[in-house]
């Protein structure tokens, strides 16, 4: 799995904590900053459901604009029950509207 490092202390993180473990810095800010929202949204590409579904959620509450179409795209890929779920509980957050699923496969 693609770790992501701390901003501060550059080790390892498991996920996105509010808290580096390593070096207590906050990273609440961080999740939020520009960059950042680039990287969450490379991640929706992530193999592993869970790390896109983090992202996906993390997507909806930073409520960016620019993560509304990547998380279309990825609505219309996902396999996975939840991440789909999540997707879209992340669209609505960002107010964009979700088209009924119908004419797919
Ligand atoms: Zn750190």
């Amino acid at each position: 799995m693609n770790g992501l490092s701390c901003p501060v202390c550059c080790k390892n993180l498991d996920g996105y904590p509010a808290w580096c473990p390593h070096c207590s810095a906050d990273l609440h800010e961080f999740w939020k900053s520009e960059d950042f929202v680039q990287e969450l949204i490379v991640a929706l590409d992530q193999p592993n459901a869970s790390v896109a579904m983090q992202a996906a959620s993390l997507l909806g509450q930073f409520g960016d604009q620019r993560a509304v179409e990547p998380l279309k795209r990825l609505l219309g890929k996902a396999g996975d029950a939840y991440l789909t779920r999540a997707v879209k509980v992340a669209l609505h957050s960002l107010g964009a509207a979700v088209e009924p699923e119908r004419g797919l496969g």
